[in-house]
């Protein structure tokens, strides 16, 4: 209960400058209208060993969604329209 982690996700990456594992710093890059891109950066060098995409949960109104208010199934409605041409 001693120590104190800091904004530390992801454990560790290869990083091809230190050529060693090397602790990460993750890092917003972006930010998309459905999902963040996230950088994940050597704490040694800084050099960038990879990103990843969050999905961003879509937000909704949690009592918005009417769920009772089902439609009626379609019923079979009597063809009109496509009349077979008589004689
Ligand atoms: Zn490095």
């Amino acid at each position: 209960m001693n120590q104190q982690f800091e904004d530390l996700r992801a454990s560790e990456l290869y990083c091809p400058r230190c050529k060693t594992a090397q602790p990460v710093r993750e890092k917003l890059l972006l930010v998309l209208p459905h999902s963040e891109l996230h950088d994940y950066r050597c704490v040694a060098c800084g050099e960038s060993l990879g990103s990843r995409e969050v999905k961003a949960p879509p937000v909704m109104p949690a009592a918005a969604a009417p769920r009772g208010a089902r439609r009626p199934a379609p019923q079979a409605q009597p063809s009109r329209g496509r009349l077979p041409p008589r004689r």
